[in-house]
């Protein structure tokens, strides 16, 4: 037996380890079960290049729980090490490599994010166990070796007398650690790091059906049947699949195998996904992965951190932040890439080269995806807009290179449920939507219901109206808006129908321009100005004598501060609502306010007309609504 001391340059690290990341202690299990994973793909390499003449087989990894014991056994059949290779890799090696990571981020927990996800390696054992045993043997002919160490820089490193090939490690478990005995917490941990791990993990038995066992089924002398019990067989609990969808090849998939895959990464999750993406690059940088868009609806929020982030089928973190782009960040499934930097922070992150590049390859294919779909089935797109427009708006929104591809298949709906993109809108409605300026005018609403009579009286008039719904509606205008030349958007509310799209075809006023003045003063006295601007317009007898309206930009520029950016930086906070009231000087009821002799009947005239007006807006309320409805009933008394 030999003894020795770990070379320890910093005082002790041992306490260090046992501090760092509190909250992440868990990741030791990961850690040892990967490098159990990685010394069973070692073997398995020298094997195919014929390098050693061992038998490869069908190896797994076991991990086994001993209550009494306190004990915890992590076992593989890898390639195990000699003496002189635990000395040198244990010793050495891991505990340099240790030492050099909690040198470097011992001070920076607070900026852990994604620190600690990876690095410390098999030292991490420290943090649950108060002592640690490697029993190994190498697969070259040479004895096997046993090390002990227990937590102080001390260690024994003796023969022992395994016959096996392979590496059992064997952890301690310390007093304030127990949790990591229960076959529950194990199985969590499991199945939350290693589910997807590329060889088999056993963790305990279970029982299964006997399948070479058909029961027979006897009658007796009554003609009573009998079937005889299921035979039962007891087989490994094998907690992972270690050849996962995205491992795999496209052409090796059908849609049901991604659609089973999603279930098993979302188990609790009943809605299909719409669709999916696999992804598959290994230049210049190594990526797979399969994404999938759920049902999205108009909800922004409940989605996120959702996909997964692996490293060579190891789970690392569901936080991807900062490696897909943002608006991607709703999408679910599953990213696996070696070339990922894990012991790096978030925003070191955001700025690395490789990363940049591995954010504008999902980019790409989500849009190029989105475009094949589109094309090869136009109809089954179009019945899938609503519940992934969220998305590709919010592509569009902050991602250049998004939204130049997105006119390929970014849709617009019209309030009849016609979708066109942005192109065919545009054909169909430059000759009758161009105003005097030769400013092409979209129109669009929000609510179909609410704004009803807005709708109509612009299909009158042979308009296209959108129905724009979704909650970034606003910024996604603005956006459009100074992309496209000579274009803006009008929701259909926000001005008289003869106003959304001013053309040169005045209408002759009945009113002189002093009947006009008096007829201001007359309406500023009852008004309200704080609620109301009083406009006065000069438009078809027929058409409404009261109307209320919201400007374009007022009303854009608060929606868009609602849902964050843009709006803020106009400084309109605290911005009151305001409102146009709109009054058509050739109505007959405009006439009689101002040719209406009592002061009284008059301030009654234009107070119920304002109040019609806010009704058809859904803007009376409280106590002027009631004041209005006790009012109209005098009137009809
Ligand atoms: P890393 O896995 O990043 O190399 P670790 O600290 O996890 O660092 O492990 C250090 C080294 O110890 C490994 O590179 C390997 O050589 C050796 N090792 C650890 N666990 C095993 C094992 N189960 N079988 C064989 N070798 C192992
Ligand atoms: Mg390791």
């Amino acid at each position: 037996m030999s003894k020795g001391t770990i070379n320890v340059s910093v005082e002790n690290i041992f306490p260090l380890i046992k501090k760092f990341l509190y909250s992440d202690h868990e990741i030791f299990l990961r850690e040892l079960v990967s490098n159990a994973t990685d010394a069973t793909l070692k073997l398995k390499h020298l094997t195919n290049i014929g390098e050693v003449s061992v038998k490869y087989g069908t190896p797994k990894i076991e991990i086994k729980i001993d209550k009494e014991g306190k004990k915890l056994h992590i076992i593989d059949q890898g390639l195990g090490m000699t003496a002189d290779e635990v000395q040198k890799y244990i010793n050495e090696v891991a505990f340099s490599g240790a030492e050099e990571f909690l040198d470097k981020y011992k001070d920076k927990v607070d900026d852990a994010g994604i620190i600690g996800h990876f690095g410390l390696g098999f030292y991490s054992a420290f943090m649950v166990a108060e002592k640690v045993e490697i029993i190994t043997k190498s697969f070259k002919e040479e004895p096997a070796a046993h090390w002990t160490c227990d937590g102080s820089p001390q260690y024994t490193l003796e023969a022992s007398d395994k016959t096996e090939r392979g590496t059992e490690i064997i952890l301690h478990i310390a007093e304030d650690s127990t949790e990591f005995l229960e076959e529950s917490r194990i199985t969590t941990l499991l199945n939350k790091y290693n589910k997807f791990m590329p060889i088999p993990i056993k963790f305990g038995t279970k029982e299964e059906n006997d399948p070479s066992h058909e029961p027979e089924t006897t009658t007796d002398k009554e003609g009573k049947e009998t079937t005889e019990p299921q035979r039962k067989i007891t087989v490994d609990n094998i907690i992972n699949n270690p050849t996962p969808a995205w491992t795999k090849q496209p052409s090796e998939l059908e849609d049901t195998d991604y659609k089973g895959f999603y279930r098993e990464l979302y188990p609790t999750q009943f809605e299909e996904p719409l669709f999916n993406i696999h992804l598959n690059v290994d230049y210049p940088f190594n990526l797979t992965g399969i994404l999938y868009f759920p049902k999205m609806g108009n909800d922004m929020n409940i989605q996120k951190d959702k996909i997964q982030l692996y490293q060579n089928q190891v789970f690392v973190t569901d936080n991807v932040e900062g490696i897909v782009p943002e608006f991607l960040t709703m999408l679910r499934g599953v990213i696996d890439s070696p070339d990922i930097p894990l012991n790096v922070s978030r925003s070191y992150l955001q700025a690395d080269g490789a990363v940049k590049k591995i954010s504008s390859y999902i980019t790409k294919k989500v849009a190029d995806k989105m475009k094949s779909l589109f094309n090869s089935n136009r109809e089954d797109f179009e019945a899938k807009w609503n519940d992934i427009k969220i998305v590709i708006e919010y592509g569009m929104l902050s991602e250049d290179k998004f939204f130049e591809k997105s006119n390929a298949f970014a849709l617009y709906p019209s309030v009849d449920g016609t979708y066109y993109t942005y192109d065919e809108l545009y054909n169909k409605i430059k000759a009758n939507q161009t105003d005097k300026d030769d400013k092409l005018v979209v129109l669009y609403a929000s609510d179909k219901d609410a704004q009803h009579s807005y709708i109509e009286a612009a299909k009158t008039k042979g308009y296209e109206v959108l129905l724009l719904d979704s909650p970034i509606v606003s910024h996604l205008i603005q956006k459009l808006e100074s992309e496209k030349e000579n274009t803006s958007f009008v929701r259909v509310d926000s001005d008289h129908v003869d106003n959304l799209i001013k053309k040169d075809e005045a209408t002759v006023s009945k009113l002189s321009d002093e009947e006009k003045t008096k007829l201001e003063t007359i309406l500023k006295e009852i008004v309200p100005s704080e609620k109301f601007m009083v406009q006065l317009e000069t438009m078809d007898s027929s058409s409404a004598p009261f109307m209320i309206t919201q400007p374009e930009f007022m009303r854009r520029m608060k929606e868009m501060q609602q849902t964050g950016g843009g709006g803020g930086m106009f400084g309109m906070g605290n911005m009151p609502e305001m409102h146009n009231l709109i009054v058509n000087t050739n109505s007959e009821l405009v006439s009689e306010i101002l040719n209406t002799k009592t002061k009284k009947k008059q301030e009654r005239l234009i107070t119920q007309s304002l109040d019609l007006a806010q009704l058809s807006q859904g803007l009376l309320k409280g106590e002027a609504l009631t004041n209005f409805i006790n009012r109209s009933y005098e009137m009809i008394k």
